[in-house]
């Protein structure tokens, strides 16, 4: 079967070291198994939006030369798949509206949630299992400022673009036993998942735009690259060895291996 990954960034800020240790892992899982490696923008939620950040990323990725197959997808131009799923959803969901100082707002929809637990296993992490009535409770599917949620979105379209192998951060583990019971609920194939270790920051915080975490640097693209790899415990040679850029990424093609990464604590 056809390997599909993919790569998926909120706009909400500059690609960060994090961020190209993510995009790594994907790219190179996808590609040693001569599979396909999509790129979505996750453009949902337009108020949190940096200006420029979506073209600041699509520029850093293809000046680390990453390859991306077809076109992008932007989730802001998604709106009517994600309204028909929630349509497929209604028997599942319920509407609640909190009104706040007796002002009438739109009500947010939200997804009644099982109390068995959903299980998978994670190519990193291994065994993984949520009772997701205790642990998470009901979630919302479409907000109360009327935009649709991250957990709909994002299983609507892995299944669009037909990803069967999601590469990503290890913040987003604990958010997979809600995409698997919606997967589950609209009849939708179960990916594979691998949650790679967080970057952190001197302070033990994950790498995030919300933290400032400092933009990538493109200026030496070889070494911070090498230094990606290397955090991916992938015994890669130092930078100098490699001709280019390119030249880094055929070995790292070649010699990827996801069970050099250990569980880590999520
Ligand atoms: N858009 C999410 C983020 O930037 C990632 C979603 C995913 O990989 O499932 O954190």
């Amino acid at each position: 079967m056809l390997t599909i990954g993919r790569f998926a960034p909120s706009p909400t800020g500059p690609l960060h070291f994090g961020s190209l240790v993510a995009a790594t892992a994907s790219y190179l899982a996808a590609r040693q198994l001569q599979g396909r490696w999509l790129l979505r923008i996750e453009d949902l939620d337009k108020p949190r939006e940096q200006p420029s950040a979506t073209a600041n990323i699509i520029q850093t990725l293809d000046a680390y030369g990453f390859e991306w197959d077809g076109e992008i997808l932007y989730q802001s131009q998604r709106q009517d798949a994600y309204q028909a799923a929630l349509a497929t959803l209604q028997m599942h969901t319920y509407s609640c509206t909190r009104s706040r100082k007796g002002l009438p707002t739109l009500p947010a929809i939200r997804v009644r949630t099982p109390d068995d637990p959903i299980c998978f296993t994670d190519n990193i992490q291994g065994n993984y299992c949520q009772r997701l009535s205790r642990d998470v409770g009901d979630f919302v599917l479409l907000r109360a400022d009327g935009l649709f949620a991250y957990q709909l979105a994002v299983v609507v379209d892995d299944a669009f673009q037909g990803v069967n192998q999601v590469v990503r951060g290890a913040d987003l583990l604990d958010n997979t036993p809600r995409q698997i019971w919606l997967q589950q609920l609209l009849g939708l194939p179960q990916p594979n998942y691998a949650h790679v270790p967080l970057v952190l920051n001197e302070f033990g915080q994950k790498l995030s735009k919300q933290n400032l975490a400092p933009a990538l640097n493109t200026s030496e693209r070889l070494q911070t690259l090498v230094a990606a790899l290397r955090f991916l415990q992938q015994p890669c040679p130092d930078a100098c060895e490699f001709s280019s850029l390119s030249a880094c990424w055929d070995w790292a093609i070649a010699h990827w291996d996801m069970h050099h990464l250990k569980p880590s604590q999520a």
